[in-house]
C-alpha cells in the first residue's frame, strides 16, 4: 500500500494497486483506520462486521479519467442505547454517503457549471477527461447553498415560469450586483408586497409595465421610485412602432385603392407581371 502525490487521499486511505483500462485509471483504495465513529451516536467502534466496495469517480489524473474502488468496512456499534447496530465506515470529507463522485470532483463540476452552464460545462469537462452530463452539472449547482439575503437598494422584479405557460413565479434581482436574490412561488401582488415590506431599504423598483408589480411596489415599498426596465421599455416601443406602421400601411392602401378607382379603366388595370425567361 502506498500514497501518491499525483492522487492525494485523506488520512486513513491508501492506494493498494492501480491499473489502466483504455483511458480509465482504476485505483484500488483501502481504508487503514482502526476505528470509525457511528454516524448516529458518534461513538468510536472497532469491532468489524464486514467489508464492501464502493466505486466512485474522482478528478482526472494526467488526462486520464480516474475511478476509485474503495474497500471500506462495516462496524458494529457497541453503544448500548444506540439503535444503529451496524454502520458503514464514513469518509465525509472525501466521499459523501451513497455518492458516486468524490467531493473534490463534485466541486470541480460545480465550478464548471458556475463558469459556464450545463451544456457548455459538459463539453469542457469532456476536454478535461471528466465524464458527466448537463443534468449532473445543473444538479450540482442546485444543491449549492444560496447566499445570505443582502440589503438591496435597487430591485428588479419580473415574472418567470417554473413550467412554461403553466406555473409562474417572481424573480427578484439586485440591479447593482446583477444577482438573483430571491424567487417567490407565485406572481401575486400580495406576495411581492410582503417581500418588499420586509426590505425598507429599497430605493428603486425596476419592473414591467403591467399593473401587478406596480401595485405591489406602491404599497410594499412606497418610498421607492418606480421605473420600467429596459427590456419592457424596448418591448413596448417595438409594439407601439408596429401599431403605428400598421395604421400607416392601412391608410396607404386605402389611398392607393381610391387612386386606382379614380383612374380610367385602361390605366387602372394592374400591370401584367413580366414573363419569366425560359
Ligand atoms: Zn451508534
Amino acid at each position: 500500500m502506498f500514497s501518491s502525490p499525483f492522487l492525494p487521499l485523506p488520512a486513513g486511505l491508501k492506494i493498494a494497486t492501480t491499473s489502466m483500462r483504455d483511458d480509465l485509471l482504476l485505483v484500488q483504495v483501502v481504508s487503514t483506520k482502526v476505528r470509525s465513529c457511528c454516524p448516529l451516536c458518534f461513538c468510536p467502534a472497532e469491532r468489524r462486521h464486514s467489508q464492501y466496495t464502493r466505486v466512485v469517480a474522482d478528478l482526472p489524473c494526467a488526462g486520464f479519467r480516474v475511478q476509485l474502488i474503495l474497500h471500506v468496512r462495516r462496524f458494529f456499534c457497541d453503544t448500548a442505547d444506540c439503535i444503529r447496530k451496524i454502520f458503514t465506515e464514513r469518509l465525509p470529507a472525501f466521499v459523501l454517503p451513497w455518492a458516486r463522485l468524490t467531493v473534490r470532483l463534485c466541486e470541480a463540476l460545480q465550478s464548471l457549471g458556475e463558469a459556464s452552464c450545463g451544456e457548455l460545462g459538459t463539453r469542457l469537462a469532456e476536454r478535461l477527461a471528466i465524464q458527466t452530463s448537463p443534468t449532473t452539472i445543473l444538479r450540482r449547482i442546485m444543491v449549492l447553498p444560496t447566499a445570505a439575503r443582502e440589503q438591496v437598494s435597487e430591485l428588479g422584479i419580473d415574472d418567470f415560469s417554473f413550467r412554461r405557460g403553466r406555473k409562474f413565479g417572481t424573480i427578484l434581482v439586485d440591479m447593482q450586483s446583477h444577482n438573483v436574490i430571491d424567487l417567490l412561488p407565485d406572481r401575486k401582488v400580495e406576495t411581492a408586497k410582503a417581500w418588499m415590506k420586509a426590505h425598507p431599504e429599497i430605493k428603486l423598483v425596476s419592473r414591467d409595465r403591467g399593473g401587478d408589480y406596480a401595485s405591489a411596489a406602491a404599497s410594499g415599498a412606497p418610498q421607492a421610485i418606480q421605473c420600467a426596465d429596459r427590456f419592457h421599455v424596448l418591448k413596448s416601443l417595438g409594439e407601439a412602432l408596429e401599431g403605428v406602421l400598421a395604421r400607416h400601411l392601412a391608410a396607404h392602401r386605402t389611398r392607393l385603392t381610391k387612386e386606382l378607382g379614380a383612374r380610367p379603366l385602361e390605366t387602372a388595370q394592374p400591370r401584367q407581371s413580366p414573363k419569366l425567361r425560359t
